[in-house]
């Protein structure tokens, strides 16, 4: 079978960590290009200019944005108008209506967008969706707590507009939630924790109808927490690591710790949807991060560097 070729947009952590493994094990796919001002990968043909990428490499129909979310809209806009296909990193965008104007734009132009969100590709996702969809869930909690400078080591643009703070990686945990839960919840309201020399909060307390509460900080040390716990009718459910293991009433019911299969996961994906022609965009995860930052209650904290 022959591979379709895909550029990578923006060379840097997540496409180095996830990114070319995930293409170079790919089935589907042949990495046919970087663009990045400073980033390259060896081997492989690298641009600096994404303009100059899009008008001299018509080989290449579907690219894949690596980018930080504020520069991303303007990338994804100038590849669909050059009537290529576009992978997007999670969150999608800065802001919710840029990501709908794509939208508008890859269905006018029958191109497919897919805004990915790594986390719903753990291993132990969907055996929670299914036992979940079983039960009346009576309430959740989230715990999101990791270390910046492990995951963003001096990445200011986490913490300037648009970059999200500590919803960088809480957005991964809102995107499993979406995924699991029989009925969606709403936000209902927030505390949100700005480091007194930054533009994003490093922590966030979250309230939700239906009884789920969150919590992510992205001050912890040592080990990492990734847990989403789900109180129904019918037992418990927890979600650790991240979504890949899976526990019924204390008890392993599903998952591994050790394999990361979520961009193998999301490249077969985007190669199904471009053979069908289709997209898929769902930005439930951002209703609620743009909702948190409209309702949460600001409190200054001691001041943050990496
Ligand atoms: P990053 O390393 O800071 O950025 C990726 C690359 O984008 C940079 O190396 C840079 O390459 C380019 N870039 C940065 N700012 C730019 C700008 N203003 N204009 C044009 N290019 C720019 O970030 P990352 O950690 O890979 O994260 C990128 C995305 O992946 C984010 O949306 C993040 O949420 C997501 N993600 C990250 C992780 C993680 O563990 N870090 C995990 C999952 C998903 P050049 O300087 O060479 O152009």
């Amino acid at each position: 079978m022959t591979r379709t070729k895909v550029a990578l947009v923006g060379i840097g952590k997540i496409a180095l960590d996830q990114h070319v493994p995930a293409l170079a094990a790919s089935p589907d796919w042949e990495l046919a290009a970087t663009i990045s001002r400073k980033g390259e990968v060896p081997g492989i043909p690298a641009h600096t200019d994404f303009a100059a990428f899009l008008a001299e490499r018509p080989d290449v129909p579907v690219v894949s944005l690596c980018l930080p979310p504020v520069p991303r809209f303007a990338h994804a806009e100038a590849a669909l108008l050059a009537g290529r296909h576009v992978m997007l990193e999670k969150p999608p965008g800065a802001t919710l209506a840029e990501v709908h104007e794509l939208q508008a734009l890859a269905r006018d132009r029958g191109l497919t967008l897919y805004a990915t969100w790594h986390s719903r590709m753990a291993h132990a996702v969907a055996p929670a969706k299914a036992w979940l969809a079983e039960r009346t869930v009576q309430g959740a909690h989230i715990t999101w707590r990791e270390d910046v400078r492990k995951w963003h080591p001096g990445q200011d643009w986490v913490f300037e507009p648009g970059g999200m703070g500590v919803f960088d990686p809480g957005i991964n945990a809102l995107s499993i939630l979406t995924e699991i839960l029989p009925r969606p919840v709403h936000l209902t309201g927030a505390r949100l924790e700005f480091p007194e020399n930054r533009q994003t909060p490093i922590a966030a307390q979250l309230t939700f109808s239906g009884n789920v509460t969150a919590d992510f900080d992205w001050r912890q040390q040592g080990p990492q927490t990734w847990d989403i716990e789900v109180r129904t009718d019918r037992g418990e459910l927890a979600l650790r690591m991240g979504g890949n293991v899976l526990e019924i009433d204390g008890k392993p019911a599903a998952g591994e710790a050790t394999i990361m299969g979520e961009y193998p996961a999301l490249y077969a994906r985007m190669a199904e949807l471009v053979r069908a022609g289709e997209s898929e965009v769902d930005l439930a995860p951002m209703v609620h991060v743009a909702d948190a930052l409209t309702l949460g209650r600001r409190v200054a904290v001691e001041p943050f560097d990496f």
